[in-house]
């Protein structure tokens, strides 16, 4: 038996999917995935402590957060099994998705796998991850720890740009260490960064150990071009060094773009391929955000909706213009 709507992924954006779906009656079925991508079920924001930005909660821990996302989902109806995607057939319709020995049939999915911030596996890393040290400056960056400290910003794309803007609000000082003696980002981002008198560049330099007693208090950094070790002050340290999209289960049935993020249609979340829509940071490499991520869900889960509702689909053809 086919079923009408697979939501592959457990963040705000699956649940977002699912219980706009089950309130439409598509009776969807949930893979969240079994510490898929190396995160548990309920995705990125388990990994965090207070979630002070998500409309509605003035500060709510990322676990307990996505446990009610979860309780909601269930309560509205929707089936959610704690495994894998190992893979998906989009080549005809139904779609049929793998997991284990199984196979299931269906109409519709929605990828909401999410991506995986990239960490360095620096000595220190682990001990003092959310101690001081986050993925994330946009979501941590204003809580009180980092408040009129030097913070230590590594990477050299728009991201790190970006977010060490972001940070000069709160920060007294901010380094940025790049790797290489120049930056990846766009002219515009590297302008905004070097002409901020609280950003200071360190070119040419990587982290070699993150250092403190119960929280991060300084860096050991390494000059690459002399191999000269240093310390440095780091009240936060913040890694924008990119993103990994989850979506090597789709082995490449699916159109995405160069650094692997699923193309959708803009404004909507429409796939090249009629019947599957993507939604949250699997599609996204510029908000990442819990309540965008939530919010592209729902636009998930309404076109799908509209998509059951309008046709007959055994000969669809490509979408164009994604
Ligand atoms: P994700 O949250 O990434 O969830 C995707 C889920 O899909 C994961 O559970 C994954 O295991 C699962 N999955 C992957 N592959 C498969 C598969 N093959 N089969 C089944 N399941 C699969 N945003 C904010 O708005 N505010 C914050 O305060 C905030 N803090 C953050 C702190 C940290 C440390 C990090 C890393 C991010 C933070 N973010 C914050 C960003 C926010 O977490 C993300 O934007 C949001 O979680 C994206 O939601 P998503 O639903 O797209 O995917
Ligand atoms: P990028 O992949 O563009 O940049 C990652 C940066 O991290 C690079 O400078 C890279 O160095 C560095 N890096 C990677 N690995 C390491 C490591 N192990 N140690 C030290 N440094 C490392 O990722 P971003 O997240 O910055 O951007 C992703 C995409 O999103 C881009 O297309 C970007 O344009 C877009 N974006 C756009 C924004 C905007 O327009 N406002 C905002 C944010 C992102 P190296 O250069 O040496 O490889």
């Amino acid at each position: 038996m086919s079923e009408n709507v697979i939501i592959i992924g457990s963040g705000p954006a699956g649940h977002a999917a699912a219980i706009y779906t089950a309130r439409a009656k598509l009776n969807p079925l949930m893979f969240e995935g079994f510490m898929a991508g190396g995160v548990a079920a309920g995705g990125q924001l388990t990994t965090t402590t207070d979630v002070e930005n998500y409309p509605g909660f003035e500060a709510i821990s990322g676990p307990e957060l996505m446990e009610k996302m979860r309780k909601q989902s269930l309560r509205c109806g929707t089936r959610i099994e704690t495994l894998t995607v190992d893979s998906v057939n989009l080549s005809q319709q139904p779609f049929s998705v793998t997991v284990g020995d199984k196979t299931y049939e269906t109409k519709i999915i929605i990828i909401a796998t999410g991506a995986t911030a990239k960490r360095l596996q620096a000595p220190g890393e682990d001990l003092f991850w959310q101690k001081g040290i986050s993925a994330c400056a946009v979501c941590d960056g204003a809580l009180p720890l980092f408040r009129d400290k030097h913070l230590v910003v590594i990477g050299g794309g728009d991201t790190a740009c970006e977010e060490a803007t972001f940070l000069t609000h709160f920060a007294s000082k901010i380094s940025i260490l790049v790797r290489r003696d120049k930056m990846r980002a766009s002219k515009t981002m590297q302008e905004r960064v070097l002409t901020n008198k609280k950003i200071e560049m360190v070119w040419d330099t990587v982290l070699v150990e993150a250092m403190g007693n119960k929280m991060l208090t300084h860096l050991k950094i390494k000059n690459v071009k002399t191999n000269k070790e240093s310390t440095l002050e780091a009240g936060g340290l913040f890694y924008a060094i990119g993103h990994t999209p989850n979506t090597e289960f789709l082995s490449g049935q699916l159109e995405l773009d160069e650094t692997g993020y699923v193309k959708t249609r803009p404004g909507a979340t429409l796939t090249n391929i009629p019947g599957v829509f993507a939604c949250g940071d699997v599609q996204d490499k510029t908000y990442r955000q819990a309540v965008t991520a939530a919010g592209s869900g729902c636009m998930a889960a309404l076109e799908a909706e509209r998509y059951l509702s309008e046709k007959p689909h055994s000969n669809d053809k490509s979408n164009s213009g994604i």
